[in-house]
């Protein structure tokens, strides 16, 4: 007879957890509850907090984060089309709380004890752990652009970090006159949302087109090739006139010759070799690092990201403690919010196991992008992911794809699954 514990281990080997909505939580531990600490309510965080609860009703699981608020990355380019706000990105964690009997602290982590097992909140106080999960998403490098850091974002936005950051970003498109130029500094791999620049440039050219017509946006970008390239240039050619004289996008790359300095008073960057771009909008998308407690408790290595056993997501310098989502190494998966949650659903089966000491499962995760080139032109890739005979992630030959952009059904189709998948992934990972 199949178990529902066992039934709920069969549906995450056939999908990263997408059926195991179907499980209730179960008991199943034997020993007193342990605890288990969860570091940022992003999206690997907050869903491996649900997921942990939905497979288990036992565990003691404390959310540590430092916003009262989560604030949606996805979906934060349309506000610069006019067909998303900020609120609307807002979620509040009282319903994750709730529901799953989550305590939440609101609070940051400012040092783990690996060998204490233990975390130190910045306001003193401590909490014991018996498996940590951090999942504190990205930080920047700043250092690598001269004359940039975190006070100056406060006029030249990065807006990685949906929120305050899009709305300044959003109110200078507003504010630059017709004819004026965008800048778009796009960071170098690996980063958080690979096709996220580009939509950000698609959406700015809607509102631009609309409003400001003889305006322009240059993108200036450090790869040779950047993801979903083949169908936003088709998406640019159909609605922006991208390769003509007036094309309202335009991508430079610049793979030798990267943005290095910054005159943030006349919003004018310097490469490499010295040549200069002036923007009317300066927005410049740092190089990227796992979030600083991440560093700080030296769970990242020289490449800046965590390396974790991908089975398990532990790390592999630290016992005891996993790390999800943008921070973690796990390519060929990309650093996206649906990749997080498939991370956390693996995480948060190998953690009752780990806890129950049951066998380990074989995860398989799963990963779609969708982005929108305007309000009713979709566009996606979706891939499906498994471990291969060496342990090492990779993708399922013959599985996922992407748009076909010939076909004028499907692109405007996958405008609404774009939409929809917002709505999913929230629900998924926050209610
Ligand atoms: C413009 C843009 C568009 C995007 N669009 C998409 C999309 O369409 N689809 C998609 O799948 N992905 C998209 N992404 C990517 C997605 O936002 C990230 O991949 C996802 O947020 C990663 O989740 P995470 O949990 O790793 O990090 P986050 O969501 O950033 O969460 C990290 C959390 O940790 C908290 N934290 C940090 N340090 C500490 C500490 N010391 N103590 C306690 N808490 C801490 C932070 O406050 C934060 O809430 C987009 C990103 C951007 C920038």
């Amino acid at each position: 007879m199949i178990s529902r514990r066992s039934f709920c281990k069969t549906s995450l080997a056939s999908s990263a957890g997408l059926l195991i909505n179907a499980c209730k939580p179960i008991n199943i531990i034997t020993r007193s509850s342990p605890h288990v600490v969860i570091i940022g309510g992003g999206f690997g965080g907050a869903t491996a907090a649900k997921y942990l609860r939905k497979l288990d009703a036992n565990i003691k699981i404390t959310l540590i984060e430092p916003s009262k608020h989560y604030l949606s990355c996805p979906g934060s380019n349309w506000v610069f089309a006019g067909i998303q706000t900020i609120e609307a990105l807002t979620i509040a964690y009282a319903t994750l709380s709730k529901k799953y009997e989550i305590t939440f602290v609101n609070d940051s982590v400012s040092a783990i004890d690996p060998v204490k097992h233990s975390v130190l909140l910045s306001d003193g106080h401590r909490l014991q752990y018996d498996r940590l999960i951090v999942s504190p998403g990205i930080d920047f490098r700043w250092e690598t652009i001269d004359g940039y850091n975190k006070n100056i974002a406060n006029s030249i936005p990065h807006a990685w970090k949906a929120g305050e950051q899009t709305a300044i970003l959003n109110k200078q498109l507003h504010a630059m006159p017709n004819g004026g130029t965008v800048v778009i500094c796009a960071p170098p791999n690996p980063f958080r949302c690979p096709p996220g620049p580009y939509e950000r440039a698609s959406m700015m050219a809607y509102y631009l087109k609309k409003h400001k017509p003889n305006s322009k946006i240059l993108i200036l970008d450090p790869k040779t090739q950047f993801s979903k390239q083949s169908l936003f240039i088709a998406g640019w050619k159909k609605h922006y006139g991208y390769g003509t004289d007036n094309s309202m996008i335009d991508w430079v790359s610049i793979p030798d010759n990267p943005v290095i300095r910054l005159d943030a008073k006349n919003k004018m960057v310097e490469t490499d070799f010295g040549d200069q771009y002036k923007a009317d909008v300066l927005n410049i998308i740092p190089p990227q690092k796992a979030g600083k407690i991440a560093e700080k408790s030296g769970l990242s290595d020289e490449s800046g990201w965590c390396p974790v056993d991908h089975q398990t997501c532990e790390s592999t310098l630290y016992p005891d403690i996993h790390v999800i989502g943008d921070a973690s190494i796990q390519s060929p998966l990309p650093k996206s919010a649906f990749a997080a949650s498939s991370e956390a659903k693996v995480c948060a089966f190998a953690v009752v196991s780990r806890l129950t000491n049951q066998a380990l499962l074989e995860p398989v995760w799963i990963n779609t992008c969708y982005s929108l080139i305007t309000p009713e032109h979709g566009i996606s890739v979706a891939m499906v992911y498994k471990l291969n005979k060496d342990r090492v992630i990779t993708k399922v030959k013959g599985a996922g794809g992407i748009t076909i952009k010939s076909d004028q059904r499907a692109l405007y189709l996958e405008s609404k699954y774009a939409r929809h998948w917002y709505d999913s992934i929230i629900k998924d990972s926050f209610l």
